[in-house]
């Protein structure tokens, strides 16, 4: 192995583009796979396929420098690699709600036949424990002469801060037993060493360790909705509350924020395979299999609440703010705005909405069903009820006095309480927060 190394990523979505990018930027040659012919044309044409801070700059530096290359083919991405990064997606199956592995297997399943030196195969892609032990066999089945070992390396990216979170990443998590895989990881991860923590386990606590960790910031969120539910029948304040809980060290005061319930591509998908992981194995879920139902839950209480304010009209005009599953991203993956914006469809409302990134992943999910436009005011021109789902900085700053002038009647629901409730009365807004009367 050379100074910096070879590195395949299989799968150039929200996790392998800016995973890509970040080890090109730390000096290796990276090669980017991906089976979508459009997604790869584009990154070679130049045009970035996904909205992250900071990573078109690098993505086009490292184009240049030609450290970083994208192609459609698995051969490219893995001969020669002293390392192959998983990265496809893991959806949930539409009906038993498990981690669907097709793209591994079939990844993994083509690499196998390239694999000339010795490789290490890490698993960025979150998956049910024993995958590792599976990927292996195939490999072993597929191609008895290859010389590799699979190890587990979770992700723990937020997205909206990817490119931050690949710089100053919290933990490193390295599930293998391999000290030659171990040496590896080191040499990758040297830029990080004395500034990040590295934790070394066996292949499955790493594969458990990305679904425990997601399923207990799931339940976090969960809790602190039932809590704004409580303090709205209480005559409390959830914000008051959460801050107080913050500052006991032993809760944190992160993932306090209540709101339209969690979403993503990673909460909802990920809390539902770790239920059908405990379910299948004997050892159920309840706190995970409760904080679920809660969420789904959620997302219907707010589209109710919504529908509550403007009862009395038939065919409700509703400006939505916010498509995006939360700020700083265009990802609208099981938004919570997806499922409150349907539910309110589905009632009659006739909608227009606003997201200052996710305007065209949102179209390409909604398509007609409502209406886009590209400024809050817009959306708010003759609206009966003007509604915050996705907590964008810009709608903190919003002028009250031409909001009044462009709505048809003065009423707002902040699902993300984004707005100061006293101003909002004060320029004759019915205003409506959450957990907070
Ligand atoms: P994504 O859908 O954005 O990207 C996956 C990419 O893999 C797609 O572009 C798809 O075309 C490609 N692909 C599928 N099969 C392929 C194959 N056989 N060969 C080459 N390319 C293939 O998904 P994502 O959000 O990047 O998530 C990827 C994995 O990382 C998932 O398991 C997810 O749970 C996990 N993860 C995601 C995040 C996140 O914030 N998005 C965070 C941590 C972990």
């Amino acid at each position: 192995m050379g100074d910096k190394m070879k590195i395949g990523i299989i799968g150039t979505g929200y996790v392998g583009l800016p995973t890509g990018v970040g080890f090109a930027e730390l000096g290796n040659t990276v090669v980017c796979v991906d089976k979508n012919e459009n997604k790869i044309k584009a990154l070679k044409n130049g045009k970035i396929t996904l909205y992250e801070e900071g990573l078109e700059d690098l993505f086009h530096k490292n184009v240049k420098n030609g450290r970083l290359t994208f192609t459609t083919s698995i051969k490219k991405g893995v001969s020669d690699a002293d390392l192959v990064i998983i990265a496809v997606g893991t959806p949930p199956h539409p009906v038993t709600k498990e981690a669907d592995l097709r793209f591994v297997y079939e990844a993994v399943g083509e690499m196998a036949d390239y694999l000339n030196q010795y490789t290490v195969i890490a698993t960025k892609s979150t998956v049910p424990v024993g995958t590792g032990d599976q990927l292996e066999k195939i490999i072993s089945e597929k191609n008895p002469k290859a010389d590799f070992d699979v190890i587990s390396l979770p992700e723990f990216l937020r997205e909206g801060f990817a490119v931050h979170d690949f710089f100053h990443p919290d933990r490193i998590i390295v599930g293998t037993n391999s000290k030659r895989a171990e040496a590896v990881i080191r040499k990758l991860y040297e830029p990080f060493e004395g500034k990040t923590n590295f934790l070394f386990v066996k292949r499955r606590s790493s594969e458990t360790i990305k679904y425990a960790s997601n399923a207990f910031l799931a339940i976090k969120i969960h809790y602190i909705n039932e809590m704004a539910d409580f303090c709205e029948n209480m005559n409390a304040d959830v914000l008051e509350v959460a801050k107080g809980m913050g500052m006991d060290s032993r809760i944190g005061s992160r993932f306090l924020i209540p709101g339209p319930g969690y979403g993503g591509s990673c909460f909802p998908k990920d809390t539902q395979a770790m239920a059908c992981m405990g379910r299948q194995n004997g050892t159920p879920m309840t706190l995970i299999e409760t904080a679920i139902k809660g969420n789904q839950a959620r997302k219907k209480k707010m589209a109710c609440r919504i529908l509550n304010m403007v009862q009395d009209i038939s065919s409700p005009k509703i400006a939505v703010l916010g498509l995006a599953f939360k700020d700083g991203t265009d990802d609208c993956r099981e938004s919570p705005a997806m499922d409150v914006v349907c539910e309110l469809l589905q009632k009659g409302a006739e909608i227009i909405a606003y997201d200052p990134k996710a305007l065209s992943t949102a179209k390409s999910i909604l398509n007609d069903k409502i209406k886009y436009t590209d400024s809050l005011y817009n959306a708010a021109q003759g609206a009966d009820v003007l509604v915050i789902l996705t907590e964008w900085k810009e709608f903190k700053n919003i002028d009250f006095e031409r909001l009044s002038q462009a709505m048809q009647r003065r009423k707002i629901v902040d699902c993300r309480n984004m707005l100061n409730a006293e101003i909002a009365k004060r320029h004759g807004f019915e205003y409506r927060g959450i957990g907070r009367v």
